[in-house]
């Protein structure tokens, strides 16, 4: 059995669909072990927090009621003393908290447990069946069965945190038995905070910035809507979709401009950080992840890739797009050719890629998307990249297949079949993640 890679990254989709209002593009992304999230695309905002509270999503961030009982810190932390540490910038909830563990669903049931809390409703939270290639908002790791078995979970509870020696981990579980009692939840929180939601204290306390691919409706919806309760954050973009959330959207006409550039007047809650895909990697403010962009082309406009950065580890997250051969391009060739290195060195924890369509349309109804048949044609361009170099294939790579159609049981299932002949040939694993699941890479 190959080894078991650490996970580095936590992702909780707060929408993962293309045509669906409540369920639209927005992935809230944070490393393994801290709680600020940067928002990739901005489509479902409230209403995805709250499905991910119900989930239980969110039960590693402590509440400022919790913290007067709790007083376990993450002084462990090997990032804390820098700029970008966990540190909480709100200074009405000076709060020191640690995560209690990245978890499976067995383990979280534990961990709730200790809360005494109701049981974790299981309904959206299908566990992977027996070593498919698909899961769905699974870690997408075959190994992620053994949890499966007992006595292994502490094992595997201490391989996932990154860099905590066995003592440090026995500290926190120590202190979370000793504390866990008078520990509340989310959903409680909501109970004895009267002035603001548990939705809305996510949004100002732990979404510390947005990635916005591009300015379509379905990428922005909840960033507009939202910004009315929303805190001073960043928007990192391409000059083009800065322009047109300058232009079209923050405009006045369409929404009072809550950006710092554009019509007049300003109202300085927003501001644009304008990347350029022949800089360097950029801190992403209030996180300890950096990030870096390349074009895509997506039908008549520009939408972008942003490659996140946390440690030695990257993820990729393409916004919409076509493929070069349809959109006549080479930006995907351009992406591919920049990350075959992180392919080739194991240094990329996974590749968020669009699949809006089912093969059944045709190349020239796709309108700057991706079908099952064009993804592959991508992705087998990754693969001679690495395997020119290697001889070794895709295997082990983490594909999130991302803004697919609100869809039939059967249309998902031609899908999966779809992407299944995919992963046959290239060895990749794909994750088709569900709104409200937590899940790791
Ligand atoms: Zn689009
Ligand atoms: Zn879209």
């Amino acid at each position: 059995m190959k080894a078991l890679k650490l996970k580095t990254f936590k992702i909780i989709p707060m929408g993962s669909k293309s045509t669906c209002e409540n369920n639209l593009s927005a992935y809230a992304l944070a490393p393994i072990d801290s709680h600020n999230y940067i928002c990739l695309d901005a489509g479902t905002i409230i209403n995805g927090i709250e499905k991910s509270i119900n989930q239980y999503s969110f039960d590693d961030i402590i509440t400022p009621h919790e913290s007067n009982n709790i007083s376990f810190s993450d002084s462990n932390n090997s990032d804390s003393n820098n700029s970008d540490s966990d540190d909480y910038s709100h200074p009405s909830t000076p709060i020191k908290s640690t995560i209690l563990t990245p978890m499976s669903a067995q383990i979280r049931k534990k961990i709730i447990n200790f809360f005494s809390v109701p049981e974790i409703e299981k309904k959206n939270e299908p566990e992977p069946d027996n070593f498919t290639d698909i899961f769905f908002g699974s870690t997408g790791n075959k190994n992620d069965n053994i949890f499966d078995e007992d006595d292994k979970n502490n094992q595997m509870l201490h391989e996932n945190i990154l860099n905590k020696s066995h003592e440090e981990l026995k500290n926190i579980e120590h202190n979370v038995l000793n504390k866990s009692k008078s520990v509340i939840t989310l959903k409680e929180f909501k109970r004895t905070h009267t002035n603001m939601s548990p939705e809305k204290y996510i949004l100002l306390n732990h979404i510390k910035g947005y990635l916005i691919s591009h300015a379509h409706l379905d990428h922005i919806f909840g960033l507009v809507l939202n910004s009315q309760i929303d805190d001073k954050k960043y928007i990192y973009c391409s000059n083009e979709t800065c322009n047109d959330l300058k232009e079209h959207i923050f405009n006045w006409r369409i929404w009072p401009n809550f950006c710092n550039e554009g019509v007049e007047k300003c109202l300085n809650k927003y501001e644009y950080v304008k990347l350029n895909q022949n800089e360097k990697y950029r801190k992403i403010i209030g996180t300890k992840m950096k990030v870096k962009i390349f074009p895509l082309s997506h039908g008549n406009i520009i939408s972008t890739a942003f490659i996140i950065k946390y440690k030695t580890q990257h993820i990729i997250y393409c916004g919409d797009a076509g493929s070069d051969n349809i959109e006549k391009s080479i930006y995907f060739f351009n992406l591919w050719s920049k990350i075959k290195k992180y392919v080739i060195n194991e240094t990329i924890a996974g590749i968020f890629i669009e699949c809006s369509y089912l093969n059944d349309i045709s190349s020239n109804e796709l309108y700057g998307h991706l079908n099952p048949i064009e993804l592959e044609n991508e992705l087998s361009i990754l693969n001679s990249l690495v395997y020119n170099e290697t001889r070794k294939n895709l295997s082990g790579l983490n594909i999130v297949i991302i803004h697919t159609k609100d869809s039939t049981l059967e249309s998902e299932h031609t899908l999966n079949e779809e992407l299944l002949d995919i992963s046959a040939k290239l060895k990749c694993t794909f994750i088709i993640p569900i709104q409200g699941i937590r899940f790791y890479l």
